[in-house]
Parts: C-alpha cells; structure tokens; sequence
C-alpha cells in the first residue's frame, strides 16, 4: 500500500486532517511543549472532527474505520504536533483496540463511551525492574473470592493524571498463593480507590502528555473489571502483545509524521534561503540531504501503511508492525535531524519547531518496544525460533 494506491476516500480524509493540522494543530504546538499541559482543546477538536475513535466499531458509537484510516490522520496530525498525534493513536490502538477485541459487552460500552467522550486510555505494563522484560513484572493481583486485590507500581505511564481509563497488567495469583499468569484489568482513576499517581518524570519531548508512576495500594477490583484473564502463563501477555501490534504501527506513524513535518520545513526553507548568491538547495550536498531524506520518508510509508492495512480483519501482523516500528522511528531520528541541519543557527533555536521535533522523536526508538528487543521480535519471527533471553530460561520479552 503506497500514499498513491490509496481510495478518494482516504485521500479525502487525509486532506481533511491536513488542513485542520496546518491550521489550529500548527499553532498551538510550540506553546503545548513549553507549558507542558495536556491540549485538552486538541482533544475536543478531534472529538469534533470524529478523529477520536475511529476504529471503534459503529455500534458501539465509533466510526468503524481501519487502522490505516487512523494512520493517514495520525501521521498528518503528528506533523504539526506529536503530542495529538499520540492522543489520536492511543484513543484508536492499544489499550482501547484490546478492549474492543476482548473485553466483555459492558467493558466495550464503557471503554468506547469514555474514549469518544475525550478520554486517552493509559496502559500500564512498564515497572521499574521491568522494561524490555515485561514478563518480569512483579505488580500482582490477588483474588480474594471473586474479587483481586492489586499492589504493585508502574512507571513511564503515558497519560498518568490525565487518563481516567487504566489498563493494568498484573500476574495474577490465586486464593493459595500459586501464579496464573499475567492478566489485565480496567480501572478508572479517581472512582478506584488505591490508584495513586505518584510522580511526572520530567520528560525530553513530547511534553505535553505526562509520564507518570503509577502505585497501586491494596486497590480492590471486582470480577466486571478483569478484561484479559490469565489463562495459563503466557495466554493474557500474548493477548496484549497482539494488541499492542496496532499502538506499535500508531507510534511508527507519529515518528513519521514529525519526520514529514521536519523534511517539509526543510524543503520549503532550502529554497527561501540563500548563501553564496543561490538557494540553498542549489548545492548538490544539500540536494543529495533531500534527496536521502525523501527516501527514507517514502520507504517508512510504504512499511507503516502496509503494516496498518495488514490488520484489517484483526489487528496488524507482527512481524510488520515491529518491522515498521524499527525503521520508521530510526529514520525518522536521521530525518529530523538532518532537516534541523538545514536551518543552520536557526535550527538550533527554541523559536522554530526543529528542536522540539528532534526532541519528541528520540522517543519513538524507546517507547512500545525498544528498537533492539523488536529486532528481536524480527529476528524470532523470519529464524521461526524465539531465542531465550534470560540466562536461565524463558522470559516473554515485549
Ligand atoms: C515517552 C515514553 C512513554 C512510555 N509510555 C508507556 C506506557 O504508556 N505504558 C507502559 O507500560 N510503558 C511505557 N513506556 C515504557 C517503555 O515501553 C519502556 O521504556 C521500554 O519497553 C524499555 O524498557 P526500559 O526503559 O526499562 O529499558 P530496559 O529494558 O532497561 O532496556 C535498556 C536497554 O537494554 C536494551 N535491551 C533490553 N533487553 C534486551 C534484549 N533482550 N536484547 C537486546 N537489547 C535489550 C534495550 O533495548 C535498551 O536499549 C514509555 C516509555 C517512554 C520513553
């Protein structure tokens, strides 16, 4: 699938949310990034514009669209700002996607009701002892009757103190102490008691979304909350890490999106300025950046749309998705980069939007799935043999 293969409709879409990105999206970013508050008023725009929730099926309220819909808005969104390029991936993928593919009839209801009503769901695996190895967590959930009671903590929650929507991953023990495995839960923040958010890590980009601890203290849930049950040691990990594979093709695409936005600044900068009597991109050194930078950005489409369409009748093929996470973040580091490069001096000034691009899209070879552990994923999946990672054994990596 290529940016020329695609339907009017989707062109028209992609249109729509490129005018509506180079209009109130634009100008609003800068300030977003410097006072470090979440865009609620972004939030009510795409609510407005039904860019929440598009993949939501339309009987329960959403527009019923594919990923690669959500991708064509997210990647035009995230070229003006990537902090409402990730509120669009996280209201249509991930936690909300795994949800809608298997939680209950009431879970459904009430996880699209809040998303399409502006809530950004938060996930929450990562802990501090355990990164790349999310099988390694040691947050727990008790069951006490039909109940579970959960203590653990979390951190590098995306949406922690904005969220109200929570999906835990805990290992699960039952009433004799013995481990089940790894199952997740739904929780809504202030309505559940024993859901502390503890502390905002003070973030290099993407400033607008808050990274938080998260510490869950005796924090009760009853039966209705559990959405992915354990069902041996590995069954509730594998069902996240297959929903995970849409939030993986969303950040692949507002990676993307800031390098577009960048390599566009860049473009249109490399003609207006002049050295030496001539535009800028009159030298063939500069000519060869653009010509480098237009490569990359169309070989990163061309994984990220294939990878988003692969999942149209579930979600997104793995190995594409991890693929397309690798070379569509690396790529987009080296592109912003080399288009902050053509501002000279400029660039390197907080009053043009390269160096926040160049900060917010360091994070995309990090979050979801490091760069080096979805090689990994990569490398298992074409070898068709997953390597232990553990010095002793099995460890389910992300
Ligand atoms: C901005 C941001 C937002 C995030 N949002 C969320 C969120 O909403 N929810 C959530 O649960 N988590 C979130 N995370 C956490 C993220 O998923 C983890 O940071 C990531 O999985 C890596 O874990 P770690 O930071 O502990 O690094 P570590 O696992 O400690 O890794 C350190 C280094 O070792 C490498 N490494 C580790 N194991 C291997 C291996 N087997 N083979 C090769 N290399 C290896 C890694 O690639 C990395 O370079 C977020 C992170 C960031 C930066």
């Amino acid at each position: 699938m290529t940016a020329t293969a695609l339907s009017p409709d989707r062109i028209a879409l992609r249109d729509r949310v490129r005018a509506l990105a180079a209009g109130p999206v634009t100008a609003r970013a800068a300030e977003v990034d410097r006072s470090e508050q979440y865009p609620w008023d972004n939030v009510e725009l795409l609510k407005r514009e039904k860019l929440l929730g598009m993949t939501i099926p339309t009987a329960y309220g959403g527009q019923g669209r594919t990923w690669l819909d959500a991708v064509l808005a997210i990647e035009e969104l995230s070229a003006a700002c990537a902090v409402t390029g990730r509120i669009a991936v996280e209201t249509n993928m991930g936690a909300i996607s795994a949800v809608m593919a298997y939680g209950s009839e009431e879970q459904k209801k009430l996880a699209a009701g809040m998303v399409l009503d502006g809530d950004k769901p938060a996930i929450c695996i990562t802990e501090p002892e355990a990164g790349s190895d999310a099988g390694g967590m040691t947050t727990r959930a008790d069951r006490r009757g039909n109940r579970f009671v959960v203590n653990g903590r979390k951190h590098w929650i995306t949406g922690g103190g904005v969220s109200r929507l929570h999906l835990i991953f805990a290992k699960v023990y039952d009433t004799r102490g013995e481990e089940e495995g790894i199952g997740g839960f739904l929780a809504i923040r202030d309505e559940t008691k024993g859901l502390k958010i503890s502390k905002r890590e003070p973030t290099m980009g993407l400033r607008g979304i808050p990274e938080a601890v998260v510490d869950f203290e005796e924090m009760e849930l009853g039966p209705d909350a559990l959405v992915i049950p354990p069902r041996g040691l590995k069954k509730g990990f594998a069902d996240l890490m297959n929903a995970y594979n849409s939030q993986r093709v969303g950040a692949a695409t507002v990676a993307l999106g800031i390098a577009q936005g960048a390599y566009r600044l860049a473009l249109d900068w490399s003609e207006t300025r002049e050295q030496f009597g001539r535009p800028i991109n009159e030298f063939q050194g500069l000519q060869w950046k653009l010509a480098d930078m237009s490569i990359r950005l169309a070989a990163a489409q061309a994984l990220v749309y294939k990878a988003a369409a692969s999942g149209e009748n579930g979600f997104p093929d793995m190995l594409m998705a991890a693929q397309a996470k690798v070379f569509t973040s690396e790529s987009a580091i080296a592109v912003v980069n080399e288009a902050l490069q053509f501002f000279g001096a400029r660039g390197y000034s907080r009053e043009l939007p390269l160096e926040r691009m160049a900060r917010d899209v360091r994070m995309f070879t990090i979050g979801g799935g490091t760069a080096e552990v979805l090689r990994n994923v990569v490398a298992s999946s074409i070898l068709g043999k997953k390597l232990p990672q553990t010095r002793d054994g099995w460890s389910e990596g992300r």
